[in-house]
């Protein structure tokens, strides 16, 4: 296999827009510049589309889904097959392009193409499973007939945090319910999203099926489509406001939505605990894509007795961390994605601390290129901090102590968020008396991850509507309809 260079990957990425199976420049011409996060300079520049481009998109989805809901099963999972064996055997250029636009490590970025990919599989092994029902109605005069079908054309939004994975789990379950749609990836990390369309492409995804956009004129140019009544569906994966924003333009046509929103994960930590493994977990959940993840453990309630020790070994470990460009050898945390992050994850720390919140390690961004923060640790934050309510999006774990179960609970559900909470003791009654009086959509016990393909990824509250993933995945792309029938 040819060696993969940074050059080499930039040079074979499409850089168009892909409408009806054509890479075609934005009309006008315009280009947007896709940065590098590391150094703040240019890595290349990609198509950046106009109002019509989006309008033509939408028109190259919903001619080509009718044919493509006509498809048979087997094909469409053969075709997601093809594409995870593609996107594995070329997980080294995937993992390049990430790490250049988005930041993290190389072996960072290999994870996610990893998991990324097995939405494709598992996926290819839905398609051939959607089924329905034949039953008898209560009064035995008529049957009752229930089939799935594909929603329709679908709008999907994804964000940069993940470039792959928050792409396939959409796409995935659309390819193997029979939906076509357009895809609009982040303007900071479109070249990923390209790739992997080029993927789709070379396996034979039929053109019209898979579209996508990339624009700065983003709202503008998805204002028109959500609004479109040939559009079925919107599936939205970022921030809460933005996707409060979407859910209203939606309203108009009553469309259907999945939004995958904000979190504000509490990391709860009780008094019989292992405390090295719940450390463990913590670097997980707090450190995964240098905290910038939907899942990133916000908020550590630690059991009194143990917050002194769980404190000092979590700083000691984020301490020893290296910071550097997620390209080079040694390196453990990337940059944050760009400047206003990096300023949000700043202003946070500054807040907590005027507030009374103790350094115990790291507290600002060292100088130099590159919009790096240190992993830090504060201890004693008070409740009114902001980033008890905020999501932080970066590598900063606040420690808060409790004394009883019930205390640690009300302070985890205080918040308006409800996407995923991380519980840690050696008591499986705690374990399951704790997990159902949490209010979110998921919990990990034990550990500090929950994604898994296989698994319902979602939350309550507003971190959103809809499960991405698992059996439940491919239900967001299918409709049910009933047919009853008189003998
Ligand atoms: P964001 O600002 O909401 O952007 C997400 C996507 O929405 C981008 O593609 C963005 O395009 C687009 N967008 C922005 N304004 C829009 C508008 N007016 N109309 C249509 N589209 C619009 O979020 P982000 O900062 O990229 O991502 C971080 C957020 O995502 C965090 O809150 C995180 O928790 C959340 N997230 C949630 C999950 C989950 O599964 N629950 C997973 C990952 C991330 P542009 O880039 O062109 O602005």
């Amino acid at each position: 296999m040819a060696t993969v260079t940074q050059k080499s990957v930039l040079e074979s990425v499409p850089t168009g827009l892909l409408i009806g199976g054509q890479w075609r420049n934005a009309s006008g011409g315009k280009t947007l510049a896709v940065d590098d996060p590391a150094t703040g300079e240019i890595l290349t520049h990609v198509a950046d589309a106009s109002v019509a481009d989006g309008k033509a998109a939408l028109d190259a989805a919903v001619a080509a889904q009718a044919d493509w809901a006509r498809t048979a099963p087997r094909d469409r999972a053969e075709l997601l097959r093809a594409a995870y064996e593609k996107i594995t055997e070329r997980a080294d250029e995937f993992a390049m392009l990430m790490t250049l636009e988005m930041g993290k490590t190389l072996a960072e970025s290999r994870g996610e193409v990893a998991y990324g990919a097995e939405f494709f599989r598992w996926f290819s092994e839905e398609a051939v499973r959607i089924g329905g029902r034949y039953a008898v109605a209560p009064n035995g005069a008529t049957r009752l007939l229930t089939m799935r079908q594909p929603v329709g054309p679908v709008l999907m939004i994804t964000p940069w945090n993940f470039p792959l994975a928050m792409g396939t789990r959409k796409i995935g379950p659309a390819i193997a319910a029979g939906c076509t749609m357009v895809v609009k990836p982040a303007s900071q990390t479109p070249l990923t999203m390209l790739a992997l369309a080029d993927v789709l492409q070379e396996v034979g995804l039929p053109d019209g099926v898979l579209n996508v956009v990339t624009t700065t004129s983003t709202g503008e140019v998805m204002e028109p489509l959500i609004r479109d009544p040939r559009l079925r569906k919107l599936t939205f994966t970022g921030s809460t406001p933005v996707g409060r924003k979407l859910m209203e333009q939606a309203s108009e046509q009553i469309l259907r939505v999945s939004m995958e929103l904000g979190g504000n994960a509490p990391f709860i930590v009780f008094g019989d605990a292992d405390v090295d493994k719940a450390v463990d977990g913590a670097m997980l959940a707090k450190m995964r894509n240098m905290g910038e993840a939907c899942t990133a453990a916000n908020r550590f309630y630690v059991h009194e007795s143990l917050a002194e020790d769980f404190s000092a070994k979590l700083a000691q470990r984020m301490g020893a961390l290296t910071l550097g460009r997620g390209t080079e050898e040694g390196v453990d945390v990337g940059p944050l994605v760009d400047e206003k992050s990096r300023d949000k994850v700043s202003s946070l720390v500054d807040d907590a601390v005027a507030k009374g919140a103790r350094v115990v390690v790291g507290g600002s961004a060292p100088d130099g290129v590159g919009w790096f923060y240190q992993p830090t640790v504060l201890t004693d934050v008070p409740a009114d901090a902001d980033l008890a309510r905020e999501e932080i999006f970066g590598p900063v774990a606040p420690v808060s102590t409790f004394s009883t179960d019930a205390e640690a609970i009300q302070m985890a559900n205080d918040t308006e968020y409800g996407l995923v909470a991380y519980l840690f003791t050696q008591d499986l009654s705690r374990a399951l008396t704790v997990s159902e009086a949490l209010e979110f959509g998921m919990v990990g016990v034990n550990q500090g991850i929950v994604s898994n393909p296989a698994a319902p990824f979602g939350g309550v509250k507003a971190s959103g509507v809809g499960r991405e993933g698992g059996f439940e995945g491919i239900d967001e792309y299918l409709e049910t309809k009933y047919v009853g029938i008189a003998l």
